[in-house]
């Protein structure tokens, strides 16, 4: 394959574990086994809805690796979404979680439907169909499922409730899902620690490159809960984020968008399209305005080869899974702009729903401090191993990130032995 036709998630995400099984010397029996799945499966959800009639929707479930414990990953709930796209997803999770050092492997699932399309009821009526054709493939030890593009903490809830009332019993042993609403079992801060983790990696980017924190101008693409609370925390810190687009529109304002407000607009209209506080924009001009920060935070493969000479910005942040194409990939190395990779930039979502397991397993309560304060050195430590590395190998920070997480997995397969 070349990396030209490497374009969709599952095509990038085995080129870069190719090239790093390359770059560590693996040998072939070793690559196919961390690129091969342990298991996927389909599922058809025929679920009534409140119209009284029964729909169609194919589901899946992928576990890539299970290694260093049970497979963590979340939902995704999009029209469009393949088995391709969710088993391409489910290899990113393994690598985020072994890079960020938490006993997990990676998994996924896929609902393909489009949610902005159906009642909350009725997705209700799709997450417990989905929960109960999947059941036997989720647990504490199995799979442990999250939010993901398209579901939230209510989706969590309901897969929670769905679960330990099939046992018949309010609680369930153990964490079978995280993101889950608060009051059922889910962690303070769970909400917007994708975001707030992505943060954490630009500010200390920016103590590495010599940048002000305060000084940027940062261009988002997305504002659902990750590009969105990135937005929100970034301004915060003093940095202005002075572009923004959703699947509505773009708009931009130079001097700084005011991210409370716009906030208030896409609640009100559902979209960032026509905000007054902001000049409005093609969408896709987002991504190349002149900026310091740029943070894809939509769907993967939105950084192909057609546009990553276009980008103007010094630093990407990848807040979305595989937002770049390995040809892009190559553009930006040589363009020398600075790549934070998705495995490290939103790992803090899977991190915070590490803590929020332990939590259930051993009925505790955390607060909004020590999430936050786990998180933040969390995210600073893997950065700087990742950096560290990247130094010493003279590699981009993807190369880094990637040849850390598959050094752990392989040694955790090794350590395992013989058994399976
Ligand atoms: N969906 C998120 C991700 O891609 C979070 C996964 C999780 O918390 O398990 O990292």
């Amino acid at each position: 394959m070349s990396k030209k036709q490497s374009n969709g998630i599952l095509q990038t995400a085995v080129w870069n574990v190719r090239q790093s099984a390359q770059r560590l010397g693996l040998d072939e029996r070793m690559l196919t086994r961390i690129l091969e799945p342990r298991e996927k499966i389909v599922v058809a959800l025929h679920p009534f809805l409140s119209d009284g009639k029964f729909v169609h929707i194919p589901a899946f479930v992928v576990r890539h690796n299970d290694t260093l414990g049970p497979a963590k990953g979340g939902i995704r709930m999009t029209p469009g979404v393949t088995l391709d796209e969710i088993t391409g997803l489910s290899m990113e999770m393994t690598w985020k979680t072994a890079l960020v050092g938490v006993p997990f492997g990676g998994g996924k699932s896929g609902i393909c439907c489009d949610p902005a399309a159906i009642t909350p009821h009725d997705k209700e009526i799709i997450i417990r169909a989905f929960t109960r054709a999947v059941r036997r493939h989720i647990g504490p030890e199995i799979y442990v499922p999250a939010p993901d593009m398209g579901t939230n903490e209510a989706d969590m809830g309901h897969i929670r409730d769905c679960i330990s009332y099939s046992g018949g019993t309010s609680i369930t042993d153990g964490c079978f899902v995280t993101g889950k609403p608060v009051v059922l079992g889910g962690i303070i801060g769970r909400r917007e620690s994708t975001g707030q983790g992505v943060v954490h990696t630009i500010a200390a980017a920016c103590e590495r490159l010599k940048l002000k924190l305060a000084d940027l101008r940062v261009a988002v693409q997305g504002f659902g809960n990750v590009g969105g609370v990135a937005a929100a925390r970034i301004v915060k810190t003093g940095a202005a984020v002075t572009a923004v687009s959703d699947i509505t529109g773009g708009t931009v304002k130079e001097k700084g968008l005011d991210i409370a407000k716009l906030q208030e607009h896409v609640r009100a209209s559902g979209g960032v399209k026509g905000f007054a506080g902001g000049r409005d924009v093609p969408r896709d001009s987002v991504m190349e305005v002149p900026c310091d920060v740029l943070v894809p935070a939509a769907g993967g493969s939105s950084i192909t080869e057609a546009n990553a000479g276009r980008i103007q910005a010094r630093m990407i942040a990848e807040g979305a899974n595989a937002p770049v194409t390995p040809a892009a990939d190559e553009i930006l190395q040589e363009r020398d702009i600075f790549v934070i990779p998705d495995i490290l930039c939103n790992a803090g979502g899977v991190f915070v729903s590490y803590l929020e397991y332990t939590q259930e397993m051993q009925r505790e309560q955390m607060t909004y401090s020590e999430v936050e304060a786990r998180l933040t050195e969390r995210m600073r430590k893997t950065f700087s191993d990742v950096y560290e590395r990247a130094q010493q190998k003279k590699s981009p920070m993807r190369w880094a990130a990637i040849d850390i997480a598959v050094l752990r997995v392989v040694e955790g397969i090794l350590a395992r032995g013989l058994l399976p």
